[in-house]
């Protein structure tokens, strides 16, 4: 080689690695940023405290029980465990997994009774039904059923909850064309106050049923569950892109009116700035597509996130991360995760994968409902009220919910679409005050619109946002006093919106 074509040859080199720099080292950059700032350093409360997952409730409990696995020992001991606490008046707790996010399922200087472990699982090929422990995780019970052909009817968009408390928050996911969860319930047993067990259903103890159906562990202790199941299929993803204006229009002609459509959710662009916050929409949406020779591809739980973590949390307090995730969400993810899937792939994803783990931040859900024909008016006034707050939103989900006809306290009194926001907040009581402002905010542009706001997460909505979102709330509260006269039952939520305790 000439020295000319050498000089040539490091002249080109040199010309392609500026320009694979250019094209992908920011990138790699805040990618590289995020994987190095993830730490892992939450530590473990003392004996005696407990929290949730917004770790903004932590409280002294006087015992924490454990409910034994065994179903007759576990029986017995809870029922002499609350005549022991009403005998001593110590108020009672129930958690699952403890994901929500207000004290829910802590009442301070009380006996908190831990449902994790609760977990026998016995499903009748006869009648399609499946009797579960109510301290099961949906993680358990989707490799139970992926055993047999079967799948889950209704849960959230994560398995890492239990099914005592899906059934308690009355909760709902992306599954199309369905009511939430209770609508897939044919009857629980619970053991009440008293220590009595009752089993509930739309015809027995059908009050019992309405309320403690999204009653928030107020109304006793819900032991098991019966529930109905569905086939576990094959199916395939479909992917659009469009101004955000149109998704009621995309999703009646992509979704809704597509027999084969299974589940959906979108996505809403949160890149800050007039011409792409909530401009643009992403759908995505699981269609029954049997293999030809009917086989599905295995079920295996994905540990850990790994370069898609690092993306999502590049987006972390940063325009560009925010940026970057958006054009990978749009551009390669059908490319990085194939095209089709078994209905349990799909629900069998913890909610560890992406969550917060460090110490000194956290990350924050809250979830409005509005009617159908509200979702550009909606959108109109989110892009009003989140830019004027200091805070960080890093995701709006959006999926559909039809109408509950079965629970008191129900957020979906008529179809509705759903938007779920996540926020990450440092973990202090003034980035928990700004959240605050901008969900009452949030809450009063849904409300003015006919919609709900779910339950399950910070306790920021006033006690009259609360009331005028769940109109049947005074209901709700009688039956609490005439189930539970003592109010043996308690936690933050009925602490706040129940007694009226600031
Ligand atoms: C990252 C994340 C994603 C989420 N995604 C969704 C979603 O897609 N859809 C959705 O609907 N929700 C979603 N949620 C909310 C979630 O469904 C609720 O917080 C649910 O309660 C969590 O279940 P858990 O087992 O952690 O219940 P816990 O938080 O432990 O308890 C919730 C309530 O149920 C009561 N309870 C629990 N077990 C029993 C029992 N056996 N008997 C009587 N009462 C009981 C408790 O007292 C408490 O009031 C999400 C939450 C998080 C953190």
């Amino acid at each position: 080689m000439t020295k000319r074509t050498k000089r040539r040859v490091l002249g080109a080199l040199l010309v392609v690695g500026l320009i694979v720099v250019a094209l992908f080292g920011r990138p790699a950059f805040y990618i590289a940023r995020a994987m190095w700032r993830d730490r892992d350093d939450i530590a473990a409360l003392p004996p005696g405290e407990l929290d949730d997952v917004s770790r903004l409730n932590r409280a002294k409990v006087a015992e924490v029980w454990k409910m034994p696995a065994d179903p007759v020992m576990a029986e017995d001991q809870l029922r002499a465990l609350l005549r022991r606490a009403k005998a001593e008046k110590l108020p009672v707790s129930i958690a699952g997994a403890r994901h929500s996010m207000g004290g829910h399922a802590i009442a301070p200087d009380g006996v908190a009774i831990q449902m994790a472990g609760f977990n026998r699982m016995e499903f009748d090929e006869e009648s399609g039904l499946l009797t579960v422990g109510a301290g099961a995780l949906w993680a358990d019970v989707i490799p139970y059923l992926d055993t047999r052909g079967r799948s889950v009817v209704v849960m959230q968009a994560y398995d890492s909850f239990t099914v005592g408390g899906s059934l308690s928050v009355n909760c709902h996911g992306w599954q199309v064309g369905k009511a939430p969860f209770v609508s897939t319930v044919e009857s629980f047993r619970l053991m009440n106050a008293e220590g009595n067990i009752l089993t509930c259903s739309r015809t027995e103890n059908a009050d019992l049923f309405s309320l403690a159906s999204g009653g928030y562990g107020l109304f006793g202790v819900i032991l098991d569950v019966r529930l109905r199941v569905v086939s576990n299929e094959r199916y395939r993803v479909e992917r659009a892109i469009f101004p955000a204006e149109r998704y009621e229009t995309e999703f009646a002609r992509r979704v809704e009116s597509s027999p084969d459509a299974e589940m959906a959710f979108g996505r809403l662009c949160v890149v800050p700035g007039e011409k792409t916050f909530l401009r643009e929409a992403i759908l995505t949406s699981f269609h029954r597509d049997p293999a030809p020779d009917g086989t599905l591809p295995p079920l295996k739980r994905i540990a850990d996130a790994g370069l898609p973590r690092a993306i999502f949390r590049s987006s972390i307090g940063s325009d560009y991360g925010k940026s970057l995730r958006w054009d990978v969400e749009k551009n390669v993810v059908t490319a990085i995760f194939g095209s089709y899937f078994s209905r349990n792939q799909l629900l069998h994803n913890g909610v560890d994968r992406l969550q917060e783990r460090s110490a000194d931040r956290v990350e924050i859900l809250h979830e409005s409902f509005v009617p159908k024909g509200q979702v550009p008016a909606f959108l109109d006034q989110l892009r009003a009220i989140i830019p004027r707050h200091d805070i960080d939103l890093l995701n709006i989900t959006v999926r559909t919910v039809r109408r509950d006809d079965d629970t008191i306290l129900r957020y979906a009194d008529g179809d509705m679409f759903a938007f779920v926001f996540l926020f990450n907040q440092p973990l202090t009581p003034e980035a928990d005050t700004k959240l605050e402002a901008a969900t009452r905010e949030i809450i009063d542009a849904t409300l003015a619109l006919g919609g709900r706001y779910y339950l399950p997460y910070r306790l920021h909505a006033t006690p009259d946002q609360f009331r005028r979102a769940y109109p049947a709330s005074a209901q709700f509260f009688e039956g609490k006093k005439r189930h539970d006269p003592t109010g043996l039952f308690q936690n933050g939520f009925f602490r706040r919106y129940g007694l009226g305790t600031p």
